[in-house]
């Protein structure tokens, strides 16, 4: 399994990052993607890079006002040093206040074009910003296009970024029995646009509530997705870990394994 989401370098884990990182091994997932939220963090998450654990860069817009004037101009300086799988996590996030969201659309839209220059995927976060996501995604043009990450949006929405290449990435939501909105979604999309992600420390799955979340809870999620789309977990592994390979250029043949 590929957890294509997590955030393993959150203070959270600082007492037993190991110990999680080797229940998640344990329970089967190889690989951890671990984006960035501000430039502040990003010295503590190349502590956490390996060879197996993957980073993205990016400055999430749920912390404007942990990002200086030239947060973008540093951006591009981390990004050509650290060569990042991805550029994220980046988007629109219009639960803040409507002064904030030209600003944060301004720096999605910066950092969208350091993906295109770059020829690397973004990992996008986007709550109730969905369609101001896909017109401004529409009018970048990104060679790789993403993922959307713990995808919250209508079906049609879903058909919209699948439409441009875009994947969508369910985790601990989708195992709540209230979440019958998000789970018709990922009964119903093409399995070539899935992938997993546990989003950890935060949304534990089901049988977690109000407990710090990890990438050994994955399992989980797959299960609920084979029950949802009546196949079995095996095949929900394979698509889900190929189809985040594929993007993200994740293994090496040699050291692929789900
Ligand atoms: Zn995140």
């Amino acid at each position: 399994m590929i957890d294509t989401h997590c955030h393993i370098d959150n203070p959270a884990f600082n007492e037993d990052r190991l110990a999680v990182i080797q229940r998640a091994k344990e329970a089967g997932v190889k690989h951890l993607v671990v984006p960035g939220l501000t430039l502040q963090r990003f010295t503590g998450l190349l502590d956490v890079a390996d060879t197996d654990i993957h980073l993205a860069l990016g400055l999430h817009p749920l912390f404007l006002n942990q990002h200086p004037n030239n947060a973008i101009e540093q951006l591009y300086r981390w990004v050509n040093k650290v060569n990042p799988i991805a550029i994220g996590e980046i988007g629109l996030d219009f639960r803040e206040p409507k002064q904030n969201h030209q600003k944060q659309q301004e720096l999605f839209e910066a950092q969208l074009q350091l993906a295109k220059e770059k020829s690397i995927p973004v990992l996008i976060h986007a709550v109730k910003a969905h369609d101001k996501v896909i017109t401004t995604l529409k009018k970048t043009k990104l060679q790789f296009g993403g993922i959307i990450h713990s995808f919250n949006g209508s079906l049609q929405q879903a058909e919209k970024y699948i439409t441009m290449g875009f994947l969508l990435g369910f985790g601990g939501v989708v195992t709540h029995n209230r979440a019958t909105k998000i789970q018709k979604i990922a009964a119903s999309v093409a399995d070539t646009a899935l992938v997993l992600e546990s989003d950890a420390p935060d949304l534990p799955p089901a049988g977690f509530i109000n407990r710090r979340n990890e990438p050994k809870n994955l399992p989980i999620v797959v299960e609920t997705l084979a029950g949802l789309r009546g196949i079995s977990k095996a095949h929900i592994i394979k698509k889900t870990s190929s189809n985040a390979m594929k993007l993200l250029g994740i293994c090496n043949e040699w050291k692929w394994t789900v």
